[in-house]
């Protein structure tokens, strides 16, 4: 299954950072008809398209982010894409009388719901995506497929607002959430490998890196003062360089959004960055102590090993 990497790095959920331990899956649905990725998931990476009302969710002041989505491509294609990395706190239950589903570590995704009566999409997003999706995490993270549950069924337990989603479309097709957690168990039985697309990577012509004064640059819609702000690209970051043909201003392209800054404070810098090689932690095996035993067997072959050799040199 392929998962596109789309982090919401605008929105406010992303920016909190709250790290949890997954503990289980919420499966929510979105409540409009929209099957379009493109109404709750932005930048436009090329194969969503651009949402022109600025009502999705990667944005300041949003108050819902999922940690994925699943709906349709500008083309129709029906794709999984990840907004969160998974072990960021979602915000997307709400709260019950016994606590908060996000907070207690359900990751959480929405399926962006058509008008329910379009049966190959229900096939396609729920039982096929929404499925694998849920056995993926499960599986990534131990999770037990008991501590998948849907938001109606979060709302019962006490830990999330009072919604349907996803038993009312379940249901049209006779389904139950007993249903959809009997395919993740199938599902789980072969094994989930993904392939992670990031949509965030843009080949441009060259990095530059910012020099700005201030804290930050802003990221605009336009090449002027007078366009709209889309983003911030703090002093110091890495943009990609898509236009320079303009004196004051270049398309540039940062954390995957794409609009205009101020040439003046962009370096180009050909290679990349240097960076500190990493110190790696020595892998579990490599601690094992070598036993006696085994290191006499390892002295005997290289000994033999190494009377070979003298013979063959004729030692
Ligand atoms: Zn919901």
């Amino acid at each position: 299954m392929k998962i596109y990497k789309r982090y919401f790095y605008q929105s406010d959920c992303y920016k909190a950072g709250r790290i949890i331990k997954p503990i289980g899956v919420q499966v929510h649905s979105t409540g409009a008809n929209n099957p379009y990725l493109k109404r709750y998931v932005q930048p436009d990476d090329g194969r969503i398209g651009r949402n022109q009302n600025g009502n999705h969710h990667n944005k300041y002041g949003g108050n819902v982010c999922a940690s994925a989505y699943i709906g349709k491509q500008a083309d129709g294609n029906v794709a999984v894409y990840e907004a969160l990395p998974w072990d960021y706190q979602c915000w997307l239950s709400g709260s019950g009388h016994n606590g908060n589903a996000n907070r207690l570590g359900y990751i959480g995704f929405e399926v962006c719901e058509d008008g329910l009566t379009d049966r190959t999409y229900f096939e396609n997003a729920v039982m096929g995506k929404a499925v694998l999706l849920t056995a993926y995490l499960c599986q990534e993270f131990g999770i037990s497929v008991d501590n998948v549950r849907d938001h109606s069924e979060l709302h019962g337990m006490g830990l999330a607002s009072n919604h349907a989603d996803i038993t009312h479309w379940l249901r049209k097709y006779s389904l139950t959430m007993d249903d959809f957690r009997a395919a993740v168990r199938y599902a789980l039985e072969d094994g989930i490998t993904v392939e992670y697309i990031d949509c965030d990577v843009v080949k441009g012509l060259y990095d530059a890196i910012t020099t700005n004064p201030g804290t930050y640059l802003n990221l605009r819609e336009g090449p002027g003062t007078n366009y709209r702000s889309i983003g911030h690209i703090p002093q110091g970051a890495i943009v990609s360089v898509l236009e320079d043909s303009l004196p004051e201003w270049y398309r540039v392209s940062y954390q995957g959004e794409t609009g205009f800054a101020m040439a003046q404070y962009l370096e180009r810098v050909d290679d990349p960055p240097f960076q500190e090689p990493q110190e790696t932690e020595p892998q579990e095996s490599d601690n094992v102590p070598i036993s006696k035993e085994l290191l006499k067997e390892l002295s005997a072959k290289a000994l033999n090993l190494y009377q070979s050799l003298s013979k063959l040199l004729g030692e």
